[in-house]
């Protein structure tokens, strides 16, 4: 699984469509200060399913959408695209080729496509569980974070390994059914007061 392209529109300082292709091997960006390296790794973290607008530096969700400059007049639109290589099927979808998209709107509104038939974020965010490469993943190490893992707590450091095993996926589904569970016995035992009462 690699990332082989990504087109931005109107994400923070990519206002015009900019579209970079990513070659096997390591790509390193380069730039002058601010010229939006950081930007790009957030667009990746975003579609990814980054909900914390903090995360990516700004205050709304919508502060992501380019806010103009002195040349140019905002845009209303922000969109980026992920074209992701699944030849090796690391992502459980009959595609040798997966597109990601999210966009949102000035006012909020946001939308997500995988190979560009609409889906909900948590779509996204099942589709990469366990692929390595979601927003929470290893395969995005952000600066603090390696400072981070050797502070973490020996349960927290843990929780790395089971991602990089697999078992996320497994331990998600059980915190749910468990959730569903408790929830059943509660129904169950307001069933049992009802016909105490009744009886
Ligand atoms: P450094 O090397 O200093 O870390 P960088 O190359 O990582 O810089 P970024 O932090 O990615 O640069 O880019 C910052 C630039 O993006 C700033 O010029 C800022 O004005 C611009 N920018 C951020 N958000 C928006 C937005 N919503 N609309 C327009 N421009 C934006």
């Amino acid at each position: 699984l690699h990332l082989e392209r990504i087109e931005m529109t109107g994400f923070k300082s990519f206002a015009d469509k900019t579209v970079i292709e990513f070659d096997k091997g390591v790509t390193a960006i380069v730039g002058p200060n601010g010229s939006g390296k950081s930007n790009l790794s957030e667009a990746v973290r975003w579609v990814l399913g980054e909900q914390s607008a903090r995360n990516l530096r700004g205050k709304k969700m919508n502060d992501i959408v380019f806010s103009g400059s002195q040349s140019r007049k905002p845009i209303n639109i922000a969109e980026v695209t992920l074209v992701l290589n699944n030849e090796d099927h690391s992502l459980p979808i009959d595609f040798t080729e997966v597109s990601l998209t999210r966009r949102i709107n000035r006012n909020g509104d946001s939308d997500c496509f995988i190979n560009k038939k609409p889906c909900r974020l948590k779509d996204i965010t099942d589709l990469l569980m366990d692929s390595g490469i979601g927003k929470d993943s290893f395969s995005m190490i952000s600066q603090g974070k390696v400072e981070q893992i050797f502070q973490n707590k020996p349960e927290e450091r843990r929780s790395i390994f089971e991602d990089a095993a697999g078992i996320a996926k497994y331990k998600n589904r059980k915190g749910n059914a468990e959730k569903k569970l408790g929830d059943t016995q509660e129904h169950l035992n307001r069933v049992e007061d009802i016909l105490h009462e009744i009886t």
